[in-house]
């Protein structure tokens, strides 16, 4: 039996400039509270050039910074003191980031991120295809998800997601069925079991394997009602069929009261299919 240890390795403190204004030591004393073992911040983190002057911010001192400017060091720092403080009282504290990738920015992610400031945990995500489009943002989704079959929209999709896998820097992908949120209000499809792209997931899951990277587990869709995890079970039971043995379960919480949503019942769902919770050291 794979070890089960309540950890949220998703979510987004004060930094995040579309996160309330919740801190890092506030969401920590929440976390002893609900008897997380573990804790990993995620603030976004976007310098994908066509996209940077729409959404490359980060929040710092209750100011709307760029992501590129000097924030970094204050950020770790506050993480690392809140590890110090909470180890004590039974909680590790780590400092991720979440990051829409793209080739054009590999070298400055990597030097600067990996490298510079030795981020504890790179978790890759795609918020964005076709123009650039954000697949999170509800008027940007409508035009892709009307304008775009979803055999094409899977193809560029998932080619996104192997570019992350494929760049060597990231350990996770997050919110693997991200367009579920916003695509099946335009096509049924998006949320239909029925017509789960399997050839296209277990292609990446093979892929993640061989990296020895592992996925998430996005409970995000916990908040608004509609009670599936991202991705869905029959997704989750292909990852593990493809090898992959842990799995790190995330809230993408940005205000204080989702921290660990639901987090009872995906851990039990890992118990379910025999996978093991993802954790850091
Ligand atoms: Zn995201
Ligand atoms: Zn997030």
């Amino acid at each position: 039996m794979p070890s089960i240890i309540k950890a949220d390795f998703h979510v987004h403190p004060d930094y995040s400039y579309d996160a309330a204004r919740d801190t890092i030591d506030e969401y920590c004393e929440r976390a002893v509270g609900l008897g997380l073992s573990q804790i990993c911040f995620t603030p976004h983190y976007t310098a994908v050039p066509s996209v940077i002057n729409k959404f490359g911010f980060v929040r710092k001192n209750g100011e709307k910074i760029p992501v590129k400017s000097d924030w970094l060091g204050d950020y770790i720092g506050e993480v690392r003191r809140a590890d110090d403080k909470y180890r004590r009282q039974g909680l590790r504290v780590f400092a991720g980031l979440e990051i829409d990738y793209c080739p054009e920015i590999h070298e400055e992610l990597k030097k600067r991120l990996v490298e510079e400031y030795k981020i504890d945990y790179m978790l890759g995500s795609v918020h964005l295809v076709n123009d650039d489009l954000d697949i999170m943002i509800p008027s940007e989704a409508e035009r892709i998800f009307t304008r775009i079959h979803p055999e094409e929209f899977y193809e560029n999709y998932f080619r996104e997601i192997e570019k992350i896998i494929d760049s060597g820097l990231f350990k996770s992908i997050a919110h693997i069925e991200g367009y579920r949120r916003y695509g099946a209000g335009h096509n049924p499809a998006y949320a239909d079991n029925a017509s789960i792209p399997f050839a296209h997931f277990a292609r990446i899951f093979e892929k993640l394997h061989k990296k020895g990277m592992t996925l998430e587990i996005n409970l995000s869709l916990f908040r608004d009602g509609r009670n599936v995890t991202n991705p869905v079970e029959p997704v989750l039971k292909l990852a593990h069929d493809c090898g992959i043995r842990k799995v790190a379960i995330g809230s993408d919480a940005h205000r204080l009261k989702d921290l660990a949503i639901s987090i009872d019942s995906a851990v039990e769902l890992c118990r379910k299919i025999g996978f093991g919770v993802f954790s850091l050291q």
